[in-house]
């Protein structure tokens, strides 16, 4: 077993989160999940060396986990409170659920990758994460069943701004997500009334693509 955390462990990830504020990320909620999620167990242990550079890492089925500061600066959009509903968008490794579950958020989070998906889920709960909600499914669609949400954070690059996922977010949510083809730039869409979104485009992302199901 390697459900293994260790000082040295630690202290790479002390460094990681001083880097990221070197980059410029300031919320000291999302450093301090930097701080303490054990980043090498969500990936393969071929890679436990790299873990804690600042760096997206193959996670199987052709998908990545994400850059420490793409999820640091996602989740400083999200402006979560304690209790605040979240939905992700791609499951992937389950780090970035994680980092949103430290943060106090319910968590609701869809994968489409059947096999990222069981992995995941066993994963999050081996590391007594608990999420609300795992859904094998399309993230396009979003999960109308919880809605409304107040951050949506979708985590492959879309092409476009899937309509479902504005409709779902509650008044004064906020959604952020990576847009267009490599790069995507980082969108975030604040909900000011039922009909009015307020649009802000930020810095250039590169993420693996979110796809389309062909059924
Ligand atoms: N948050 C993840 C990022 C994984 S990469 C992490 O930190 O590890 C993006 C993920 O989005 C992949 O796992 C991919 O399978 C998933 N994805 C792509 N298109 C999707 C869709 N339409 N619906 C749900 N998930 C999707």
């Amino acid at each position: 077993m390697r459900e293994k955390d260790t000082l040295k462990h630690v202290g790479k990830r002390k460094q990681l989160a001083q880097l990221l504020m070197q980059k410029g990320i300031k919320n000291e909620a999302v450093l301090a999940t930097i701080r303490n999620i054990p980043r090498h167990l969500f990936i393969d242990s071929s890679f436990d060396e790299h873990a804690y550079q600042d760096k997206a890492f193959p996670i199987g089925a052709d998908q990545t986990i994400s850059q420490p500061y793409t999820v640091a600066y996602q989740s400083e959009l999200l402006e979560i409170e304690k209790g605040d509903k979240i939905l992700e968008i791609g499951t992937g490794s389950g780090y970035q659920t994680a980092v949103l579950c430290e943060l106090g958020a319910k968590v609701y989070s869809i994968e489409r990758q059947k096999e990222l998906f069981r992995k995941t889920k066993i994963l999050l709960s081996k590391l007594l994460y608990r999420p609300k909600y795992l859904l094998f499914g399309d993230g396009y669609k979003g999960m109308p069943e919880f809605a409304p949400y107040k951050g949506i954070i979708v985590t492959a690059g879309a092409p476009y701004v899937p309509k479902p996922l504005l409709g779902q977010l509650a008044i004064g949510g906020r959604l952020v997500i990576p847009v267009g083809d490599d790069p995507q730039i980082m969108n975030l869409f604040i909900r000011k009334s039922a009909t009015h979104f307020e649009k802000h485009e930020l810095g250039e992302f590169r993420f693996v693509p979110m796809l389309e199901d062909k059924n």
